[in-house]
């Protein structure tokens, strides 16, 4: 397994795959194992070690990531190789994202958000958090001191192609474009904030915000994608953009394989879901080609990320989670499939 005194190569695009452990439930019902990591960057999906009948599932399957991170893995360490490298580059005036893939229950929300195990969601421990400690050691380095820097944050839900204000009771937004084709979310709160605690009680605010808001539609948090953003502006250049950290709890995956459901408003977000997570990958797609041409427009998720596809010192992370058990492996094999082809 990946220890904490592996060299971290910064690179433009970095996808990375993490396991999670098996729940009290799966582990009362007995599920089966049927991922291992058997390497830095291999990830493996194999028939079970026990007897069963195995017509349904797979052969062995072998993928290869920058890192893959197995079930003892804790969030910190996975931090430290995905969204830690990127910190930097938004100071440098860069922009970064760093997204959580996979099916619900996969722990995109553990990892982004923090850990609900206990009573209440420990939002110290989230990348979201983890990532804004260290906006705030490098604000006050010396090194940006002459940048004239401040931070500020937004939080806001994508359901079904409309924006929702997590920091301001789930007011539902407008998403602007101008003749320059830069995107703006009309209204969006944009908080200050001058240190971690802060932001991680914006955290906590936008995070109960999306699981019990009652303005807008019933969203369920499964069925959305959750956007965090660290921004720094200039104070000394009437607060123009410097650099933006977008974090993103993306919407599960899942629901593209769910034919059952003949529900219109399922059908509806479904839809929308396989349209934002498709136009997603084409866009870090053709960041990594460094193209011109980004099909930002195929999505509202594409389309507020905007400025993230573009420019030299952009980057991205995307971290595709799995669940151990024998019972998820179609949507597994689903998230790494799709996890294989962004780059
Ligand atoms: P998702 O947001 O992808 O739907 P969650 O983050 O809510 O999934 O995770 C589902 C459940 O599994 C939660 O109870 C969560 O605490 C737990 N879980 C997820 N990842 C881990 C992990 N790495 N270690 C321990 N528990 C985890
Ligand atoms: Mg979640």
């Amino acid at each position: 397994p990946l220890s904490t005194t592996e060299t971290i190569e910064p690179q433009r695009i970095c996808v990375c795959v993490r396991k999670r452990p098996f729940n009290k439930q799966e582990i009362n019902k007995k599920e089966i194992d049927v991922v291992s990591v058997p390497g830095k960057g291999a990830l493996l999906v194999h028939e079970p070690k026990h007897k069963v009948d195995l017509t349904k599932y797979l052969d062995n399957q072998v993928f290869h990531f920058d890192y893959s991170f197995d079930e003892t893995a804790t969030n910190e360490l996975v931090y430290k190789f995905t969204a830690k490298p990127l910190v930097q580059s938004i100071f440098e005036g860069g922009m970064a994202t760093c997204f959580a893939y996979g099916q619900t229950g996969s722990g995109k929300t553990h990892t982004m958000g923090g850990d609900f195990t206990g009573k209440q969601q420990n939002s110290a421990k989230g990348i979201y958090a983890l990532a804004a400690q260290d906006v705030f050691a490098y604000l006050h380095h010396r090194r940006y001191a002459n940048l004239d820097l401040s931070a500020y944050v937004s939080f806001f839900e994508i359901y079904n192609g409309k924006v929702y204000d997590l920091l301001h009771k789930k007011a539902k937004l407008r998403v602007l474009e101008d003749e320059r084709q830069q995107v703006q979310v009309v209204g969006l709160e944009e908080v200050y904030v001058t240190s971690a605690e802060e932001v991680i009680k914006m955290i906590q605010i936008g995070s109960s915000c999306r699981t019990s808001g009652q303005t807008s539609a019933n969203a369920n948090s499964s069925r959305s994608h959750a956007i965090l953003q660290i921004v720094l502006r200039r104070n000394d250049r009437a607060t123009t953009l410097h650099g933006k950290f977008s974090l993103i709890d993306l919407a599960g995956n899942e629901r593209g394989t769910d034919v059952s459901s003949n529900d219109r408003s399922t059908l509806v977000e479904t839809a929308e879901i396989n349209r934002s997570l498709l136009a997603l990958k084409e866009c870090i797609r053709s960041l990594g080609k460094n193209s011109d041409h980004i099909p930002f427009r195929m999505s509202t998720l594409t389309k507020v990320l905007r400025d993230s596809f573009i420019g030299e010192k952009s980057r991205t992370c995307m971290i595709a989670m799995v669940s151990p058990g024998m019972t998820s492996c179609e949507y597994t094999m689903n998230t790494l499939r799709y996890a294989d082809r962004v780059k």
